[in-house]
């Protein structure tokens, strides 16, 4: 007989109201059929991946279990975190402000905290124009071990009081698993940077803790493998997690990296989770952020990140691709613009 472990699975929804002891019954059940129960327990309910023999699987009648609110057959490799399995787009909370179904985060600050200047500077001018969420980092992975590397809880520390300054929630990348639990005391939203998307112990360590996490998808990795690196994070009960397509490695050689701008249809036909586009990281330029951040709202995508630097000639990280306070409000009027275009299509 041809296994179909991992190839297809059931999802079990669980009620609202389900109780503990509904939840075991099911786990009982499908373990005395030799399936393999993966139980993600979310803030709002708890779903059950059904791993193992298909037919023997299917047989029982799921629904009429106790607690039981609907059984859901996926064929992906990605369960949770694709559309079979849940049709409505997931909005995640970012600190208050909402990412995705509809919610457009614009989200801006330098790419690295370097100072209080610099950093306030940025957010000051980021929340003026318009952004919803700052950006700014603590921890910098670089290409070379001899570039700066961050500030560490310090850069978190000001990303706290420009928070409460300027009154917007931020966004920091957690490098390594260890500083998981210092970033997600800080920070509202966090980010896992492009190198280590495949890190499956960090996405592990990030599904465990209960702070939304940015996804970038990796320099190398095909939206499959993005979006299983998804499932990492939702499978261990965290189901508040945001795509950012930040661009891939290919021949090309004029631009940092490719903008995949076609990503987000993509990504929104196979998952339900939001999906944001990062025209820094990606263009690697200052001269194609606008045109970048124009296409990522034409094709759907639930916000952008931008490098807004100050004094982008004194930056310490990403310089050339940062873009001054003035050119962000311009590139602002452009996005709501923009988004009324797209709302006409609606
Ligand atoms: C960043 O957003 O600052 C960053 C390091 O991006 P990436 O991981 O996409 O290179
Ligand atoms: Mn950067």
């Amino acid at each position: 007989m041809k296994s179909t472990r991992g190839d297809e699975s059931l999802i079990i929804v669980m009620a609202g109201n389900a109780t503990p002891e509904d939840v075991a019954q099911v786990i009982e059940r499908l373990e005395s059929i030799g399936a393999e129960a993966h139980v993600s327990e979310g803030k709002h309910r708890t779903v059950i991946g059904a791993v193992g023999d298909r037919n023997a699987i299917q047989q029982l009648p799921w629904e009429a279990f106790s607690g039981v609110e609907r059984a859901v057959p996926v064929l992906k490799p990605f369960k949770f975190v694709s559309r079979d399995f849940q049709v409505e787009d997931t909005v995640v909370d970012v600190g208050g402000v909402l990412v995705g179904g509809g919610n457009f985060a614009p989200i801006a600050g330098p790419c690295a905290v370097e100072s209080r200047d610099q950093l306030f500077a940025s957010a000051e001018a980021v929340a003026k124009a318009g952004a919803t969420i700052l950006r700014g980092d603590a921890f910098k992975p670089r290409t070379s071990p001899y570039s700066f590397q961050g500030l560490a809880e310090k850069g978190l520390e000001l990303l706290a009081e420009a928070r409460a300054e300027f009154g917007m929630p931020f966004v920091a990348e957690a490098v390594d698993p260890r500083d998981v639990e210092l970033v997600s005391s800080y920070a509202d939203l966090i980010r896992v940077g492009t190198r280590n998307m495949a890190n499956f112990t960090l996405l592990s360590e990030l599904g465990k803790q209960d702070k939304p996490v940015m996804l970038k998808r990796g320099l190398t990795a095909t939206i499959e493998e993005w979006l299983n690196a998804a499932e990492y994070i939702y499978k261990e009960g965290n189901h508040d997690v945001i795509m950012c397509e930040r661009g891939i490695r290919t021949f090309e050689t004029s631009t940092r990296n490719t903008l995949d701008i076609s990503a987000v249809p993509v990504v929104k036909e196979l998952s339900h989770l939001p999906i944001i586009v990062d025209p820094s990281h990606s263009g690697g330029r200052r001269s194609l952020v606008p045109a970048l951040t124009r296409t990522a709202v034409a094709a759907g995508a639930d916000g952008f990140m931008v490098d807004v630097h100050p004094a982008p000639e004194t930056a310490l990280v990403d310089g050339p691709q940062a873009i001054l306070p003035s050119e962000f409000a311009d590139l602002m009027i452009q996005v709501q613009a923009m988004l009324a275009v797209m709302e006409s299509f609606r």
